[in-house]
Protein backbone atom coordinates (compact mmCIF):
# COMPACT_ATOMS: atom_id res chain seq x y z
CA UNK A 1 0.00 0.00 0.00
CA UNK A 2 1.38 3.31 -0.83
CA UNK A 3 0.47 6.48 1.85
CA UNK A 4 0.79 9.63 0.90
CA UNK A 5 1.76 11.98 3.48
CA UNK A 6 1.31 15.60 3.65
CA UNK A 7 -0.23 17.56 6.84
CA UNK A 8 -2.34 14.61 8.69
CA UNK A 9 0.70 12.35 8.34
CA UNK A 10 4.06 14.16 8.76
CA UNK A 11 4.69 13.36 12.25
CA UNK A 12 6.95 10.13 13.49
CA UNK A 13 4.41 8.94 14.93
CA UNK A 14 1.52 8.84 12.58
CA UNK A 15 4.17 7.32 10.28
CA UNK A 16 5.36 4.61 12.12
CA UNK A 17 1.32 3.77 12.91
CA UNK A 18 1.07 3.79 9.05
CA UNK A 19 3.94 1.85 8.65
CA UNK A 20 2.66 -0.88 10.98
CA UNK A 21 -0.51 -0.50 9.29
CA UNK A 22 1.08 -1.41 5.76
CA UNK A 23 2.35 1.24 4.36
CA UNK A 24 5.01 -0.15 2.01
CA UNK A 25 5.60 3.02 -0.23
CA UNK A 26 5.27 6.83 1.04
CA UNK A 27 4.70 9.31 -1.26
CA UNK A 28 5.82 12.70 -1.55
CA UNK A 29 3.73 14.97 -3.76
CA UNK A 30 5.81 17.95 -5.35
CA UNK A 31 3.00 19.64 -6.37
CA UNK A 32 2.73 20.35 -3.04
CA UNK A 33 5.95 21.65 -2.42
CA UNK A 34 7.34 25.00 -3.24
CA UNK A 35 10.19 25.14 -5.29
CA UNK A 36 13.53 24.77 -3.61
CA UNK A 37 12.00 24.11 0.18
CA UNK A 38 12.93 20.84 0.98
CA UNK A 39 13.41 21.27 5.04
CA UNK A 40 9.23 19.47 4.72
CA UNK A 41 10.33 16.68 2.75
CA UNK A 42 13.43 15.70 4.42
CA UNK A 43 11.82 16.12 7.97
CA UNK A 44 8.92 13.63 6.77
CA UNK A 45 11.44 11.47 4.99
CA UNK A 46 13.40 11.30 8.07
CA UNK A 47 10.26 10.11 10.07
CA UNK A 48 9.64 7.95 7.46
CA UNK A 49 13.61 6.14 7.62
CA UNK A 50 13.25 6.48 11.29
CA UNK A 51 10.13 3.80 11.63
CA UNK A 52 10.94 0.58 13.09
CA UNK A 53 9.59 -2.34 11.21
CA UNK A 54 9.69 -6.14 11.47
CA UNK A 55 12.86 -6.35 9.98
CA UNK A 56 14.40 -4.19 11.47
CA UNK A 57 13.42 -5.23 15.25
CA UNK A 58 14.02 -8.62 14.53
CA UNK A 59 17.50 -8.57 12.95
CA UNK A 60 18.51 -4.95 14.82
CA UNK A 61 19.70 -3.66 11.68
CA UNK A 62 18.37 -0.42 12.17
CA UNK A 63 15.76 0.14 9.22
CA UNK A 64 12.84 -0.18 7.68
CA UNK A 65 12.03 -1.10 3.71
CA UNK A 66 9.59 1.49 3.51
CA UNK A 67 10.59 2.74 0.12
CA UNK A 68 10.20 6.48 -0.44
CA UNK A 69 8.50 7.70 -3.77
CA UNK A 70 8.89 11.39 -5.21
CA UNK A 71 5.53 12.39 -7.25
CA UNK A 72 6.36 14.95 -9.72
CA UNK A 73 4.60 18.15 -9.86
CA UNK A 74 4.86 17.88 -13.57
CA UNK A 75 2.83 19.88 -16.76
CA UNK A 76 0.43 20.91 -14.81
CA UNK A 77 -1.84 23.67 -13.98
CA UNK A 78 -2.82 24.54 -10.46
CA UNK A 79 -4.22 27.28 -7.95
CA UNK A 80 -2.60 29.42 -5.28
CA UNK A 81 -2.82 29.29 -2.12
CA UNK A 82 -6.07 30.02 0.24
CA UNK A 83 -5.63 33.42 2.04
CA UNK A 84 -4.56 32.87 5.72
CA UNK A 85 -3.57 29.22 5.15
CA UNK A 86 -0.11 27.94 7.02
CA UNK A 87 2.24 26.05 5.55
CA UNK A 88 2.06 22.28 6.80
CA UNK A 89 -1.50 22.71 8.29
CA UNK A 90 -4.53 21.12 6.58
CA UNK A 91 -6.44 22.52 4.45
CA UNK A 92 -8.32 25.90 4.39
CA UNK A 93 -11.09 26.12 1.90
CA UNK A 94 -13.09 28.64 0.23
CA UNK A 95 -16.54 28.37 -1.16
CA UNK A 96 -16.77 28.99 -4.54
CA UNK A 97 -20.77 29.70 -5.14
CA UNK A 98 -22.74 28.73 -7.73
CA UNK A 99 -23.13 31.84 -10.56
CA UNK A 100 -20.52 33.92 -8.58
CA UNK A 101 -18.18 35.64 -11.07
CA UNK A 102 -14.60 34.56 -9.75
CA UNK A 103 -11.45 36.34 -11.41
CA UNK A 104 -8.53 34.25 -12.38
CA UNK A 105 -5.24 35.27 -12.55
CA UNK A 106 -1.56 34.78 -12.85
CA UNK A 107 -0.55 37.93 -10.89
CA UNK A 108 2.31 36.70 -8.20
CA UNK A 109 1.26 38.68 -6.21
CA UNK A 110 -1.82 36.95 -5.44
CA UNK A 111 -0.30 33.32 -5.31
CA UNK A 112 -0.90 33.18 -1.26
CA UNK A 113 -4.04 35.26 -1.48
CA UNK A 114 -7.07 32.74 -3.09
CA UNK A 115 -10.37 33.87 -2.04
CA UNK A 116 -13.65 33.15 -3.25
CA UNK A 117 -13.74 35.99 -5.63
CA UNK A 118 -9.87 35.76 -6.89
CA UNK A 119 -8.18 32.57 -7.74
CA UNK A 120 -4.46 32.87 -8.55
CA UNK A 121 -3.27 30.26 -11.65
CA UNK A 122 0.49 29.24 -11.98
CA UNK A 123 0.41 28.76 -15.62
CA UNK A 124 1.49 31.86 -17.48
CA UNK A 125 -0.29 31.11 -20.77
CA UNK A 126 -3.30 31.00 -19.76
CA UNK A 127 -4.33 34.14 -21.44
CA UNK A 128 -3.73 32.81 -24.83
CA UNK A 129 -5.31 29.13 -24.12
CA UNK A 130 -8.81 29.76 -23.38
CA UNK A 131 -11.83 32.18 -25.27
CA UNK A 132 -14.88 32.40 -23.57
CA UNK A 133 -17.38 29.21 -23.08
CA UNK A 134 -14.48 27.37 -22.02
CA UNK A 135 -14.54 25.42 -19.05
CA UNK A 136 -11.67 25.35 -16.14
CA UNK A 137 -12.34 22.18 -14.19
CA UNK A 138 -10.80 22.39 -10.39
CA UNK A 139 -9.45 19.88 -8.03
CA UNK A 140 -10.04 16.48 -9.79
CA UNK A 141 -13.41 18.23 -11.74
CA UNK A 142 -15.47 18.71 -8.38
CA UNK A 143 -15.58 22.49 -9.14
CA UNK A 144 -15.99 24.01 -12.90
CA UNK A 145 -15.88 27.42 -14.12
CA UNK A 146 -16.67 29.26 -16.94
CA UNK A 147 -14.75 31.21 -18.88
CA UNK A 148 -16.22 34.72 -20.07
CA UNK A 149 -13.85 36.68 -21.08
CA UNK A 150 -10.14 36.91 -21.01
CA UNK A 151 -7.92 40.25 -20.63
CA UNK A 152 -4.03 39.40 -21.50
CA UNK A 153 -0.95 41.32 -21.27
CA UNK A 154 -1.00 43.28 -18.26
CA UNK A 155 1.80 44.57 -16.28
CA UNK A 156 1.22 44.68 -12.66
CA UNK A 157 3.24 48.14 -10.49
CA UNK A 158 5.97 45.38 -10.05
CA UNK A 159 6.86 45.39 -13.58
CA UNK A 160 5.49 41.68 -14.14
CA UNK A 161 3.43 40.95 -16.79
CA UNK A 162 0.39 38.79 -15.86
CA UNK A 163 -3.16 37.77 -17.42
CA UNK A 164 -7.17 37.91 -16.14
CA UNK A 165 -9.76 35.60 -16.87
CA UNK A 166 -13.18 36.37 -15.82
CA UNK A 167 -15.40 33.13 -14.99
CA UNK A 168 -18.55 32.19 -13.65
CA UNK A 169 -19.05 29.32 -11.29
CA UNK A 170 -21.05 26.75 -12.85
CA UNK A 171 -20.37 24.22 -10.37
CA UNK A 172 -19.42 25.32 -7.26
CA UNK A 173 -17.75 23.98 -4.03
CA UNK A 174 -14.86 24.39 -1.33
CA UNK A 175 -11.59 24.88 -2.61
CA UNK A 176 -8.48 24.70 -0.56
CA UNK A 177 -4.81 25.37 -1.39
CA UNK A 178 -2.71 24.20 -4.87
CA UNK A 179 -5.26 22.18 -6.53
CA UNK A 180 -4.96 20.98 -9.76
CA UNK A 181 -6.78 22.56 -12.64
CA UNK A 182 -7.87 20.80 -16.01
CA UNK A 183 -8.54 22.39 -18.95
CA UNK A 184 -10.52 19.58 -21.43
CA UNK A 185 -9.31 19.52 -24.84
CA UNK A 186 -6.29 21.25 -24.56
CA UNK A 187 -2.33 20.62 -25.00
CA UNK A 188 -0.64 22.68 -22.06
CA UNK A 189 2.17 24.26 -23.51
CA UNK A 190 4.71 22.99 -21.00
CA UNK A 191 7.97 20.40 -21.30
CA UNK A 192 7.36 16.99 -19.63
CA UNK A 193 9.80 17.95 -16.92
CA UNK A 194 9.90 21.51 -15.77
CA UNK A 195 12.52 23.15 -14.15
CA UNK A 196 10.93 22.62 -10.94
CA UNK A 197 10.56 18.70 -11.77
CA UNK A 198 14.53 18.77 -12.65
CA UNK A 199 15.37 20.88 -9.10
CA UNK A 200 13.49 18.44 -7.17
CA UNK A 201 15.15 15.19 -8.48
CA UNK A 202 18.33 16.33 -8.26
CA UNK A 203 17.49 17.32 -4.67
CA UNK A 204 16.02 13.62 -4.56
CA UNK A 205 18.90 12.63 -5.96
CA UNK A 206 21.48 14.29 -3.87
CA UNK A 207 19.79 13.24 -0.81
CA UNK A 208 20.08 9.42 -1.85
CA UNK A 209 16.86 9.11 -0.44
CA UNK A 210 14.64 7.93 -2.88
CA UNK A 211 13.58 5.00 -4.40
CA UNK A 212 11.04 5.60 -6.96
CA UNK A 213 10.19 8.51 -8.99
CA UNK A 214 6.74 9.32 -10.23
CA UNK A 215 6.79 10.91 -13.57
CA UNK A 216 3.49 12.94 -13.77
CA UNK A 217 1.63 13.50 -16.90
CA UNK A 218 3.48 11.09 -19.05
CA UNK A 219 2.57 11.72 -23.00
CA UNK A 220 4.57 9.10 -24.40
CA UNK A 221 7.83 6.92 -23.95
CA UNK A 222 10.35 9.14 -24.89
CA UNK A 223 9.32 11.40 -21.84
CA UNK A 224 10.09 8.33 -19.92
CA UNK A 225 13.42 7.72 -21.64
CA UNK A 226 14.42 11.76 -20.35
CA UNK A 227 13.06 11.34 -16.75
CA UNK A 228 15.50 8.29 -17.35
CA UNK A 229 18.86 9.92 -18.76
CA UNK A 230 17.89 13.24 -16.23
CA UNK A 231 17.94 10.44 -13.34
CA UNK A 232 21.37 8.79 -14.59
CA UNK A 233 22.78 12.25 -14.99
CA UNK A 234 22.12 13.93 -11.61
CA UNK A 235 23.81 10.64 -10.18
CA UNK A 236 26.97 11.54 -12.10
CA UNK A 237 26.43 15.21 -10.80
CA UNK A 238 25.91 14.01 -7.46
CA UNK A 239 28.78 11.69 -7.16
CA UNK A 240 31.24 14.78 -8.67
CA UNK A 241 30.29 16.86 -6.40
CA UNK A 242 31.16 14.52 -3.41
CA UNK A 243 27.08 14.77 -2.01
CA UNK A 244 27.24 10.65 -3.29
CA UNK A 245 30.61 9.22 -2.34
CA UNK A 246 32.12 5.49 -3.23
CA UNK A 247 30.59 2.58 -1.43
CA UNK A 248 27.12 4.46 -0.98
CA UNK A 249 24.06 2.63 -1.54
CA UNK A 250 23.40 4.12 -4.97
CA UNK A 251 20.70 2.64 -7.30
CA UNK A 252 18.91 4.43 -10.20
CA UNK A 253 15.10 5.42 -8.80
CA UNK A 254 12.44 3.08 -10.53
CA UNK A 255 10.18 5.06 -12.71
CA UNK A 256 6.62 4.95 -12.44
CA UNK A 257 4.46 6.26 -15.23
CA UNK A 258 1.14 8.18 -14.16
CA UNK A 259 -1.37 7.86 -17.50
CA UNK A 260 -3.20 10.61 -16.43
CA UNK A 261 -4.34 11.90 -19.94
CA UNK A 262 -5.58 11.16 -23.37
CA UNK A 263 -2.25 10.76 -24.84
CA UNK A 264 -0.70 8.85 -22.37
CA UNK A 265 -3.77 6.30 -22.86
CA UNK A 266 -3.21 6.22 -26.24
CA UNK A 267 0.57 5.45 -25.96
CA UNK A 268 0.32 3.33 -23.45
CA UNK A 269 2.04 0.05 -24.42
CA UNK A 270 5.40 1.94 -25.34
CA UNK A 271 5.59 3.95 -22.09
CA UNK A 272 5.00 0.56 -20.38
CA UNK A 273 7.82 -0.70 -22.35
CA UNK A 274 10.55 2.36 -21.28
CA UNK A 275 9.18 2.15 -17.38
CA UNK A 276 9.40 0.47 -14.46
CA UNK A 277 5.77 0.46 -13.61
CA UNK A 278 2.93 2.41 -13.68
CA UNK A 279 0.17 3.97 -11.84
CA UNK A 280 -3.26 4.27 -13.37
CA UNK A 281 -3.44 8.50 -11.88
CA UNK A 282 -7.34 7.84 -11.98
CA UNK A 283 -7.54 11.93 -10.65
CA UNK A 284 -6.79 14.01 -13.90
CA UNK A 285 -7.32 10.91 -15.79
CA UNK A 286 -11.00 10.78 -15.01
CA UNK A 287 -11.28 14.50 -16.03
CA UNK A 288 -9.06 14.17 -19.02
CA UNK A 289 -10.98 11.68 -20.80
CA UNK A 290 -14.60 10.42 -20.47
CA UNK A 291 -15.17 9.19 -16.99
CA UNK A 292 -16.86 6.20 -18.33
CA UNK A 293 -14.01 5.16 -20.08
CA UNK A 294 -11.94 4.74 -16.49
CA UNK A 295 -13.40 1.13 -15.80
CA UNK A 296 -12.18 -0.88 -18.65
CA UNK A 297 -9.13 0.97 -19.31
CA UNK A 298 -7.82 0.37 -15.54
CA UNK A 299 -8.28 -2.69 -16.19
CA UNK A 300 -6.94 -2.77 -19.38
CA UNK A 301 -3.12 -1.68 -18.32
CA UNK A 302 -3.52 -3.41 -15.19
CA UNK A 303 -3.60 -6.23 -16.96
CA UNK A 304 -0.75 -5.44 -19.20
CA UNK A 305 1.03 -4.57 -16.53
CA UNK A 306 0.78 -8.15 -14.79
CA UNK A 307 1.77 -9.56 -18.49
CA UNK A 308 5.21 -7.58 -18.53
CA UNK A 309 5.65 -8.16 -15.10
CA UNK A 310 6.13 -4.58 -13.97
CA UNK A 311 4.01 -3.20 -10.81
CA UNK A 312 0.86 -1.19 -11.67
CA UNK A 313 -0.40 1.34 -8.54
CA UNK A 314 -4.11 1.82 -8.66
CA UNK A 315 -4.53 5.47 -7.15
CA UNK A 316 -7.27 8.15 -6.26
CA UNK A 317 -10.41 8.39 -4.37
CA UNK A 318 -10.03 4.74 -3.39
CA UNK A 319 -11.19 5.57 0.12
CA UNK A 320 -12.31 9.27 -0.77
CA UNK A 321 -14.84 9.51 1.89
CA UNK A 322 -12.68 8.49 4.70
CA UNK A 323 -10.97 11.99 4.56
CA UNK A 324 -14.05 12.86 6.78
CA UNK A 325 -15.53 9.57 8.05
CA UNK A 326 -13.88 6.92 10.11
CA UNK A 327 -15.59 4.02 8.01
CA UNK A 328 -15.80 3.55 4.34
CA UNK A 329 -18.47 3.97 1.78
CA UNK A 330 -19.49 0.15 0.83
CA UNK A 331 -18.34 1.69 -3.21
CA UNK A 332 -14.97 2.26 -2.06
CA UNK A 333 -14.77 -0.81 -0.39
CA UNK A 334 -15.48 -2.72 -3.26
CA UNK A 335 -13.65 -0.49 -5.49
CA UNK A 336 -10.47 -1.15 -3.46
CA UNK A 337 -10.97 -5.32 -3.28
CA UNK A 338 -11.57 -5.49 -6.63
CA UNK A 339 -8.38 -3.18 -7.80
CA UNK A 340 -6.98 -6.48 -6.02
CA UNK A 341 -9.19 -9.22 -7.63
CA UNK A 342 -7.76 -7.41 -11.11
CA UNK A 343 -4.21 -7.73 -10.46
CA UNK A 344 -2.88 -4.53 -9.32
CA UNK A 345 0.19 -5.16 -7.19
CA UNK A 346 -0.03 -1.76 -4.98
CA UNK A 347 -3.34 0.40 -4.19
CA UNK A 348 -2.94 4.11 -2.81
CA UNK A 349 -4.14 6.33 -0.47
CA UNK A 350 -4.24 10.31 -1.46
CA UNK A 351 -6.17 12.89 0.51
CA UNK A 352 -7.24 10.33 2.94
CA UNK A 353 -3.40 9.87 4.48
CA UNK A 354 -2.50 13.62 3.29
CA UNK A 355 -5.05 16.28 4.27
CA UNK A 356 -7.71 13.61 5.93
CA UNK A 357 -9.21 13.08 9.67
CA UNK A 358 -8.56 9.68 9.91
CA UNK A 359 -5.35 8.81 8.10
CA UNK A 360 -4.39 5.75 10.28
CA UNK A 361 -7.91 4.84 10.37
CA UNK A 362 -7.79 4.44 6.26
CA UNK A 363 -4.67 2.52 6.15
CA UNK A 364 -5.83 0.08 8.12
CA UNK A 365 -9.12 -0.31 6.59
CA UNK A 366 -7.63 -0.23 3.31
CA UNK A 367 -4.87 -3.25 4.71
CA UNK A 368 -7.78 -5.00 5.53
CA UNK A 369 -9.80 -5.17 2.51
CA UNK A 370 -6.47 -6.04 0.66
CA UNK A 371 -6.04 -9.45 2.69
CA UNK A 372 -9.32 -10.40 2.13
CA UNK A 373 -9.21 -9.89 -1.43
CA UNK A 374 -5.75 -11.23 -1.95
CA UNK A 375 -6.72 -14.22 0.31
CA UNK A 376 -9.52 -14.57 -1.90
CA UNK A 377 -7.28 -15.16 -5.12
CA UNK A 378 -5.57 -18.05 -3.49
CA UNK A 379 -5.95 -20.26 -6.56
CA UNK A 380 -6.32 -23.28 -4.41
CA UNK A 381 -9.26 -21.84 -3.63
CA UNK A 382 -9.63 -21.77 -7.24
CA UNK A 383 -11.18 -17.60 -7.49
CA UNK A 384 -11.12 -15.73 -11.09
CA UNK A 385 -8.77 -13.52 -12.65
CA UNK A 386 -4.83 -13.64 -11.25
CA UNK A 387 -4.79 -17.72 -12.35
CA UNK A 388 -6.03 -17.10 -15.64
CA UNK A 389 -3.64 -14.28 -15.99
CA UNK A 390 -0.42 -17.12 -14.85
CA UNK A 391 -1.93 -19.53 -17.66
CA UNK A 392 -1.49 -16.71 -19.82
CA UNK A 393 1.82 -15.68 -19.14
CA UNK A 394 3.52 -19.94 -19.27
CA UNK A 395 1.43 -19.57 -22.64
CA UNK A 396 3.93 -16.67 -23.63
CA UNK A 397 7.05 -18.23 -21.73
CA UNK A 398 6.49 -22.06 -23.63
CA UNK A 399 6.98 -19.71 -27.35
CA UNK A 400 9.44 -17.61 -26.34
CA UNK A 401 11.33 -17.52 -22.44
CA UNK A 402 14.30 -16.16 -21.06
CA UNK A 403 16.01 -18.63 -18.92
CA UNK A 404 15.17 -16.55 -16.20
CA UNK A 405 11.59 -16.56 -16.81
CA UNK A 406 11.50 -20.15 -17.60
CA UNK A 407 13.61 -20.60 -14.26
CA UNK A 408 11.14 -18.69 -12.12
CA UNK A 409 8.07 -19.71 -13.89
CA UNK A 410 9.52 -23.13 -13.00
CA UNK A 411 9.96 -22.72 -9.44
CA UNK A 412 6.54 -20.64 -8.91
CA UNK A 413 4.82 -23.86 -10.38
CA UNK A 414 7.32 -26.24 -8.41
CA UNK A 415 6.36 -23.96 -5.07
CA UNK A 416 2.14 -24.51 -6.21
CA UNK A 417 2.69 -28.29 -6.47
CA UNK A 418 4.88 -28.71 -3.70
CA UNK A 419 2.56 -27.15 -1.43
CA UNK A 420 5.42 -25.10 -0.51
CA UNK A 421 5.14 -22.39 2.38
CA UNK A 422 7.37 -19.50 0.41
CA UNK A 423 10.01 -18.97 -1.95
CA UNK A 424 13.11 -17.73 -1.29
CA UNK A 425 15.18 -15.33 -3.85
CA UNK A 426 18.34 -14.77 -3.40
CA UNK A 427 19.03 -12.05 -5.75
CA UNK A 428 22.00 -9.50 -6.40
CA UNK A 429 20.41 -6.40 -8.43
CA UNK A 430 16.50 -7.99 -8.31
CA UNK A 431 15.78 -9.38 -11.91
CA UNK A 432 15.38 -12.65 -10.14
CA UNK A 433 12.74 -11.19 -8.06
CA UNK A 434 10.91 -9.40 -10.48
CA UNK A 435 10.69 -12.59 -12.66
CA UNK A 436 9.17 -14.46 -9.66
CA UNK A 437 6.54 -11.48 -8.73
CA UNK A 438 5.41 -11.75 -12.42
CA UNK A 439 4.15 -15.35 -12.24
CA UNK A 440 1.91 -14.34 -9.03
CA UNK A 441 3.03 -17.59 -6.78
CA UNK A 442 0.72 -18.07 -3.72
CA UNK A 443 2.84 -17.70 -1.13
CA UNK A 444 4.97 -14.75 -0.43
CA UNK A 445 8.68 -13.61 -1.99
CA UNK A 446 11.35 -13.24 0.44
CA UNK A 447 13.90 -11.36 -1.88
CA UNK A 448 17.51 -11.54 -0.30
CA UNK A 449 19.29 -8.68 -1.72
CA UNK A 450 22.13 -7.33 -1.09
CA UNK A 451 21.44 -3.66 0.04
CA UNK A 452 18.31 -1.22 1.44
CA UNK A 453 18.45 0.34 -1.67
CA UNK A 454 17.80 -2.68 -4.14
CA UNK A 455 15.05 -4.20 -1.36
CA UNK A 456 12.98 -1.03 -1.54
CA UNK A 457 13.24 -0.71 -5.31
CA UNK A 458 11.38 -3.88 -5.70
CA UNK A 459 8.91 -3.35 -2.79
CA UNK A 460 6.16 -2.16 -5.43
CA UNK A 461 5.71 -5.89 -6.73
CA UNK A 462 3.08 -7.43 -5.59
CA UNK A 463 4.29 -10.35 -2.47
CA UNK A 464 7.48 -9.46 -2.50
CA UNK A 465 9.44 -8.86 1.15
CA UNK A 466 12.65 -7.90 1.12
CA UNK A 467 15.26 -8.71 3.59
CA UNK A 468 18.89 -7.38 3.50
CA UNK A 469 21.86 -10.20 3.55
CA UNK A 470 24.77 -9.76 6.11
CA UNK A 471 28.01 -8.77 4.21
CA UNK A 472 29.44 -12.34 4.98
CA UNK A 473 26.76 -13.89 2.98
CA UNK A 474 27.40 -11.19 0.16
CA UNK A 475 30.44 -13.40 -0.79
CA UNK A 476 29.75 -16.82 0.03
CA UNK A 477 26.54 -18.27 -2.36
CA UNK A 478 26.36 -21.32 0.12
CA UNK A 479 26.09 -19.20 3.17
CA UNK A 480 23.85 -16.51 1.51
CA UNK A 481 21.16 -19.56 1.61
CA UNK A 482 21.92 -20.84 4.69
CA UNK A 483 21.72 -17.32 5.90
CA UNK A 484 18.34 -16.16 3.91
CA UNK A 485 16.31 -19.79 5.34
CA UNK A 486 17.92 -19.04 9.15
CA UNK A 487 16.64 -15.65 8.84
CA UNK A 488 13.40 -16.38 7.05
CA UNK A 489 13.09 -18.69 10.68
CA UNK A 490 14.11 -16.43 13.02
CA UNK A 491 11.29 -13.69 11.49
CA UNK A 492 8.74 -16.74 11.60
CA UNK A 493 8.15 -16.94 7.99
CA UNK A 494 9.42 -20.59 8.06
CA UNK A 495 8.50 -22.78 10.53
CA UNK A 496 9.65 -26.85 11.16
CA UNK A 497 8.39 -29.10 8.34
CA UNK A 498 7.80 -26.13 6.18
CA UNK A 499 9.02 -26.57 2.62
CA UNK A 500 10.74 -23.70 1.05
CA UNK A 501 11.57 -22.97 -2.95
CA UNK A 502 15.01 -21.46 -3.10
CA UNK A 503 15.79 -19.46 -6.21
CA UNK A 504 19.61 -18.11 -6.42
CA UNK A 505 22.51 -18.01 -8.95
CA UNK A 506 25.80 -20.35 -8.86
CA UNK A 507 29.01 -19.86 -10.50
CA UNK A 508 29.38 -22.99 -11.63
CA UNK A 509 31.95 -25.02 -14.23
CA UNK A 510 35.12 -26.86 -13.90
CA UNK A 511 38.11 -25.58 -12.35
CA UNK A 512 40.30 -27.73 -14.73
CA UNK A 513 38.83 -26.55 -18.06
CA UNK A 514 38.62 -22.87 -16.50
CA UNK A 515 34.62 -23.29 -18.07
CA UNK A 516 32.72 -20.91 -15.01
CA UNK A 517 29.28 -20.14 -16.10
CA UNK A 518 26.59 -18.47 -13.88
CA UNK A 519 23.56 -20.95 -13.50
CA UNK A 520 20.25 -20.16 -12.31
CA UNK A 521 19.22 -23.04 -9.87
CA UNK A 522 16.08 -24.14 -7.85
CA UNK A 523 16.14 -25.69 -4.41
CA UNK A 524 13.42 -27.23 -2.68
CA UNK A 525 13.76 -28.42 0.69
CA UNK A 526 11.56 -28.83 3.81
CA UNK A 527 12.85 -27.32 7.11
P1 LIG B 1 -2.13 14.68 -7.78
O1 LIG B 1 -2.97 15.00 -8.94
O2 LIG B 1 -0.68 14.72 -8.10
O3 LIG B 1 -2.56 13.46 -7.05
P2 LIG B 1 -3.47 16.14 -5.65
O4 LIG B 1 -3.64 17.60 -5.44
O5 LIG B 1 -4.65 15.32 -5.96
O6 LIG B 1 -2.35 15.92 -6.75
P3 LIG B 1 -2.71 14.23 -3.59
O7 LIG B 1 -1.29 13.86 -3.46
O8 LIG B 1 -3.64 13.29 -4.21
O9 LIG B 1 -2.77 15.66 -4.33
O10 LIG B 1 -3.17 14.61 -2.11
C1 LIG B 1 -4.51 14.98 -1.84
C2 LIG B 1 -4.55 16.31 -1.11
O11 LIG B 1 -3.79 16.23 0.11
C3 LIG B 1 -3.93 17.47 -1.86
O12 LIG B 1 -4.78 18.06 -2.81
C4 LIG B 1 -3.58 18.43 -0.73
O13 LIG B 1 -4.70 19.14 -0.29
C5 LIG B 1 -3.14 17.48 0.36
N1 LIG B 1 -1.69 17.30 0.36
C6 LIG B 1 -0.97 16.26 -0.15
N2 LIG B 1 0.35 16.44 0.04
C7 LIG B 1 0.49 17.62 0.67
C8 LIG B 1 1.60 18.39 1.14
N3 LIG B 1 2.87 17.94 1.01
N4 LIG B 1 1.35 19.57 1.74
C9 LIG B 1 0.09 20.03 1.89
N5 LIG B 1 -1.00 19.36 1.47
C10 LIG B 1 -0.82 18.17 0.87
MG1 LIG C 1 0.36 15.21 -9.76
MG1 LIG D 1 -4.55 13.11 -6.21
Amino acid sequence: MTCTLGPSSSSASVIQDLSDNGMSVSRLNFSHVPRGDYAYSSDIISNVRGCEGMHCRVLQRGYNMTAVLLDTKGPEIRTGVVEGYVSGEKNLYVELEDGKEVLVTTDERMREKVTSSTLYLDYKQIGSTVTPGDVLLLDDGLIGLEVTAVSDGKTGDDGEEYCEVNCIVKNGGALGSVKGVNIPNTTLQLPSMTEKDKEDILWGIRSNEIDIVAASFVRKASDVRTVKAYLERCISRAKADGDLKDGDDVVRPAIISKIENKEGVDNFEEILAESDGIMVARGDLGVEIPFADLLILQKKMVRLCNLAGKPVIVATQMLDSMQRNPRPTRAEVTDVGNAVLDGADCVMLSGESANGNYPVVAAKTMQTIVAMADDALDSRRGYSNIGQRRAEMYDAISKNASTLESICSAAVQMASQTDADIIIAISRKGSTVKSLAKFRPNVPIMAFVPTPSIGRRLILHRGVYPIVMSATATDDEHERVVEAVRTAKEIGWLKPNHRVVVVDAELWGLESTKVKTKANCIKIFTV
